[in-house]
């Protein structure tokens, strides 16, 4: 059965944003599940398209009327999956691509069995992934080694997922997660 739900765990840094980026322009028809979070906005990142940036308060409501299909908490902060995002991909029969943490994979796939597939973007070692974590210039020193910290657990659910790309060198990384999205839209 072709998959509408593809979904992209990895550790922080591992190169989840770079291979979407990638996915959304080489598939027109392919939506980005624009999360929602209360983590702050980073420079680049606009609301509404990379996330919706909201406050505590402002989530803690979205959780109250249902509208969360997921969340968890990540870092100290909140991050979900909207429900009315994804409900409206499936039912007009589009394809959805996801950046999830490995939590949230599992639980799309617990949500919709049939129709998700889950990708896991290895780095090619915790070095690898330190160094480009660092290189992004985007978090502390404090938030890096969360994230580092946090990286040794998720490796461990790679059992878990349908695919899993070692992403080493770029040009390859993207071409092979290409080639599944193509594999199982049936295409
Ligand atoms: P994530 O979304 O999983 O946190 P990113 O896509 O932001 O990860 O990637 C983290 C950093 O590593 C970015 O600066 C990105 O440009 C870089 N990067 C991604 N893949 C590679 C690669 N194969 N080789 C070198 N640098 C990479
Ligand atoms: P970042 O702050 O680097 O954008 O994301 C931190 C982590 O939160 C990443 O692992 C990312 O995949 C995850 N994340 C982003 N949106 C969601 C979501 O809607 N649900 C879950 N469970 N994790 C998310």
């Amino acid at each position: 059965m072709p998959k509408q739900l593809f979904v992209l765990s990895a550790p922080s840094g591992g190169g989840k944003t770079t291979v979407a980026r990638h996915l959304l322009a080489t598939f027109p028809d392919m939506k980005f599940s624009v999360s929602a979070t209360t983590r702050a906005q980073r420079p680049g990142e606009e609301h509404g398209r990379d996330y919706f940036f909201l406050t505590k308060d402002e989530f803690a409501e979205r959780i109250n009327q249902g509208d969360l299909l997921e969340y968890e908490v990540i870092f100290g902060n909140y991050y979900g999956t909207l429900r009315s995002e994804v409900k409206r991909i499936l039912d007009s029969g589009g394809i959805m691509i996801f950046d999830v943490d490995v939590k949230g994979a599992l639980s799309l796939r617990t949500a919709f069995p049939e129709e998700t597939l889950l990708m896991f973007i290895a780095p090619p070692s915790m070095d690898a992934l330190e160094k480009r974590l660092r290189s992004r210039q985007t978090e502390s020193a404090e938030q890096i080694a969360l994230r580092l910290e946090r990286a040794a657990m998720e490796m461990q659910s790679v059992e878990f997922f349908d695919e899993v790309i070692i992403n080493d060198i770029l040009p390859v990384t993207l071409e092979r997660a290409e080639l599944v999205v193509r594999e199982h839209i049936g295409a």
